[in-house]
């Protein structure tokens, strides 16, 4: 049986230094997580010796923003020195507070896989309109030099995804977007692939990320994916093949989410914490794991049932799958017999 809960997310941060129009977090608990429960989660995390494949030091709002973002970071460096942790760290970022000392952390400590750039525009009034209190030429700026840098010390990770959620605010510059981070990967010489779906294979390339826009509004949800699945068809020149199952959700399965105050969530689109799972401020990380709370919310999922769960019944993500199709398969399969 392969491995499930292959990311573990941890919310260093939920509160943020922009006021974006797509927004859907409502709740925002405690802004900084403390570093003593930081440092609790570790040695739960040690002790139960389980290695995941991804680390993010995210959930809600910029992570940039805690004021001992790079404390938290060295202290997981050096417990993960072996590798034992997880195997590489991700996370997203809107960019305006990377500076040069931090690219230049992140980039020696060899242990980031991947960094997401929220970016969603190319021209200044529409990143202004969209991604209220940032500043779009101090993030091209900021987004180039690390990528300077990484080509300075010859590395070629962590990949770069440079993200661009679709709306109708931004649909008409999607493709000056492309053009824009299109020329200046051609001129630095280093490639860069245009996705729709996340790519987790270990050898992807940087990227541009066009996704979907998730609202709870219905109406909404459905003219934004029509916007999506009409760039998707003028880029690929094909139709979009959305593969999820139809009442199972991959989320759960993929990852699990300790909010800044200790509260263990087993998906990142529950936003206002209504599927708590435990708290690791009172519990060990890994009895939550293998606890009842998770245990029924898969199960309902493998058996087709995720509507019977309020939260994922009005959910309006995942678009697409997070987790292999096969992996899904053969947890169904092993449920069924
Ligand atoms: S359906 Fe939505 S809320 Fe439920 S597990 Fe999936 S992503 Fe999370």
């Amino acid at each position: 049986m392969k491995k499930i809960l292959q990311t573990i997310m941890i919310e260093i941060n939920n509160s943020c230094n922009l006021s974006c129009i797509m927004c859907m977090i409502k709740n925002r608990p405690k802004p900084f997580m403390e570093f003593s429960l930081f440092k609790k989660i570790l040695s739960d995390w040690q002790e139960s010796g389980r290695c995941f494949d991804l680390f993010m030091p995210f959930f809600r709002g910029e992570p940039l923003l805690h004021p001992q973002f790079i404390e938290f970071l060295r202290l997981f460096f050096e417990k993960n020195k072996d590798y034992t942790l997880a195997k590489s760290i991700a996370f997203d970022t809107n960019a305006n507070l990377l500076d040069k000392d931090l690219s230049d952390i992140i980039l020696t400590s060899r242990q980031f896989s991947t960094i997401t750039f929220s970016i969603d525009a190319i021209k200044e009034n529409t990143y202004e309109n969209i991604r209220k209190g940032g500043n779009l030429n101090k993030v091209i700026k900021n987004i180039k030099d690390f990528i300077q840098l990484r080509k300075e010390y010859g590395f070629s990770f962590p990949k770069i995804r440079l993200q661009f959620i679709v709306m109708p605010e931004n649909i008409n510059e999607a493709k000056e977007f492309l053009n824009f981070w299109k020329s200046y990967f051609k001129e630095i010489n280093i490639i860069l692939d245009i996705i729709f779906e996340y790519d987790t294979s270990e050898n992807s390339n940087d990227c541009i990320f066009f996704r979907p826009c998730m609202s709870y509004d219905k109406e909404k949800q459905s003219n934004d994916k029509r916007l999506y699945e009409q760039l998707y068809l003028d880029i690929k020149g094909n139709r979009p093949l959305f593969k999820d199952l139809p009442d199972i959700c991959s989320g759960p399965f993929s990852h699990i989410v300790i909010t800044s105050d200790g509260l263990v969530l087993p998906c990142c689109v529950d936003n206002q914490d209504r599927l708590t799972i435990g708290d690791v401020k009172e519990q060990k990380l890994v009895k939550i794991m293998n606890g009842s709370s998770l245990k029924k919310l898969l199960r309902l999922h493998l058996s087709m049932n995720k509507s019977k769960i309020d939260v994922c019944r009005d959910c309006p993500g995942q678009f697409f799958p997070v987790i292999d199709e096969s992996i899904l398969k053969e947890l169904i399969d092993k449920y069924e017999n």
